[in-house]
């Protein structure tokens, strides 16, 4: 019962990664984020990661949490998601109201990083919770237990934002923005998406691998032309991943790069000639 009323209120949505032993994540860095992340970190600054999905946001900080050696808590936010679901709540337990911690509020006592994917999905009242977090007092306000913790001292906060989505009504105000340091990503150069297609798919052929790339910059293209996604990097990776399985390249493009962004068969033609031009 407990269980599914977590999962109803979405308690159980996000996901907590310890420090693993080994090799960090693989990432390839597209500039000098990697710098300026561990000199946030330093500082412990709250950090916003811009760009558009599929561009290796999220990798990159899975990345980075091996490097620092913290623990990474993700919170995939969305619509329905309240400050509640951060900070915590009550809980009924038999005859007993226990609380509970939310993911925001564990991180905050543990010491890790707490990404808050697409904040700017979440209901407004989450970004009030998130502002005493993000300037020099770093505590948590708990207010349903008339509480107010102080950060571990490694706690830090990382939200991303994908500035293609944003409406008039939906967007972090400029005051909420201007609290973290802000880290620009973008589709990688062409060279390192070769490079992370290749060992994302496990070692697809470099013949396929560059012709795929290629390809995948042209449909890239189309963005403006009535595409809502544009081709990422993630969905090229798959399509490596499904010609390494064996697909042929057009059922792989199709599977991955074509049917996945879109209904509207003028654009399906078009990307399909993209892609069958270069296979
Ligand atoms: P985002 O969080 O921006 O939506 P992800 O981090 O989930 O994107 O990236 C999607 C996938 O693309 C990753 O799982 C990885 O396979 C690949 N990828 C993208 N950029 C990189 C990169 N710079 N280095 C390594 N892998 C990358």
């Amino acid at each position: 019962m407990k269980n599914l009323f977590n999962k109803l209120r979405g308690v159980e949505r996000d996901a907590v990664q310890k420090p693993v032993e080994g090799e960090a994540p693989f990432y390839l860095p597209q500039g000098n984020e990697v710098e300026v992340f561990k000199a946030a970190y330093a500082k412990r600054l709250p950090v916003m990661l811009k760009g558009p999905t599929g561009c290796g946001k999220t990798r990159f900080l899975e990345h980075m949490a091996h490097v620092l050696d913290r623990p990474l808590v993700t919170v995939s936010c969305h619509e329905d998601l309240t400050s509640s679901d951060l900070v915590g709540r009550f809980l009924l337990e038999g005859e007993e109201t226990v609380w509970q911690d939310g993911p925001l509020t564990r991180a905050v006592k543990e010491g890790a990083i707490c990404y808050l994917d697409e904040i700017v999905e979440a209901r407004t009242d989450t970004t009030v919770v998130i502002h005493p977090l993000t300037d020099h007092r770093r505590q948590l306000p708990i207010d349903k237990k008339s509480q107010i913790i102080d950060a571990h001292e490694d706690f830090m906060l990382v939200i991303s934002y994908n500035p293609g989505y944003q409406t008039v009504l939906k967007d972090l105000k400029p005051s909420t923005k201007q609290r973290f340091v802000g880290l620009q990503f973008d589709y990688p150069k062409e060279d390192i998406e070769r490079q992370i297609v290749k060992t994302e798919s496990g070692g697809l052929d470099d013949a396929l691998v560059d012709k795929l790339v290629a390809a995948g910059r042209k449909a890239r293209g189309l963005k403006d032309h009535g595409l809502e996604e544009a081709t990422s990097t993630r969905a090229l990776c798959y399509a490596a991943e499904l010609m390494n399985a064996g697909l042929s390249p057009m059922d792989a493009c199709r599977a991955a790069l074509i049917h996945p962004i879109t209904d509207d068969p003028e654009l399906v033609e078009a990307l399909e000639e993209i892609f069958r031009a270069h296979f």
